[in-house]
């Protein structure tokens, strides 16, 4: 089972060519891996899932891209909705300027699944490793929070409403290596519930938590998608 198909996908930025013919999947409830130099159409891949890329004047998109069967740019799909449906997490933790407990109950809101808040909120936080840090101080904001436990709120964030999927960007580059490895454990967990596609520039890190691994080479081509264990024998 897939998440997400994408078909001959190609993305331009003018003239700048950011992903070449790109099919591949996202299996259901695996971390897949993104890796390859800078700039090799790694990030582009992940906005356009939730259709981020749209936002970018310049950008142009040919080839189909499916979110559980649907194409995500068939007329009836609502951009803000499909964006709601995907959790995003960036390199550098950005919490809301607000308190954890709102943080994390945010999507849940503005999706209209606050009914049992409370207890949604706490239960983010478990599956985040973020609850036993924080369960006194909910209503501290989440910006006082170190940068590791910052990030694993943002995952909390992320995750609450239930994703589809759930798509990070170089999640632990901007942390030390404590919190990264705490992040790391993290995102391998996680895949027991939810989906999860990681960008990241670290080849050790790919090999360590994810389950399929898709090389990107420079000129956006993807030159190898499989079994992590496989991609990296040699
Ligand atoms: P990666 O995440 O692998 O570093 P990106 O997806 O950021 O790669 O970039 C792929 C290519 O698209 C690069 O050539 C980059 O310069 C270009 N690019 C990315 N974002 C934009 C943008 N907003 N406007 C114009 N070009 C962009
Ligand atoms: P609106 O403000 O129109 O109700 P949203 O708040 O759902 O819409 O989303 C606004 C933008 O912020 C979207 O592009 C969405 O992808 C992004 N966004 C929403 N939630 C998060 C989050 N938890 N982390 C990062 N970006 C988010």
């Amino acid at each position: 089972e897939s998440v997400i198909e994408t078909e001959n996908v190609d993305v331009w930025y003018s003239d700048t060519q950011a992903l070449d013919d790109i099919t591949m999947e996202i299996p259901e409830q695996q971390v897949t891996a993104l890796i390859g130099p800078s700039g090799c159409g790694k990030s582009t891949f992940l906005r356009c899932i939730n259709r981020m890329n749209d936002l970018i004047e310049s950008a142009r998109i040919e080839g189909e891209i499916r979110l559980r069967g649907k194409n995500v740019y068939d007329d009836d799909v609502d951009p803000v909705a499909l964006r709601r449906s995907v959790g995003m997490v960036f390199q550098e933790p950005n919490p809301f300027p607000k308190t954890i407990y709102d943080n994390v109950a945010y999507g849940l809101r503005v999706q209209g699944k606050d009914d049992n808040l409370d207890e949604k909120v706490e239960d983010a936080l478990r599956r985040a490793a973020l609850w036993e840090e924080v369960n006194d101080q909910l209503d501290s904001s989440g910006l006082d929070l170190s940068g590791g436990q910052q990030q694993r709120l943002c995952i909390a964030r992320a995750i609450a409403p239930d994703p589809d999927v759930i798509l990070m960007d170089e999640p632990a580059s901007a942390l030390d290596p404590v919190a990264t490895s705490k992040i790391e454990d993290l995102i391998e967990d996680l895949a027991s519930e939810y989906t999860v596609a990681i960008v990241t520039h670290n080849m050790q890190q790919a090999a360590r938590i994810s389950d399929k691994t898709a090389v990107f080479l420079t000129g956006g081509k993807l030159v190898e998608f499989g079994d992590t264990e496989k991609i990296f024998e040699n």
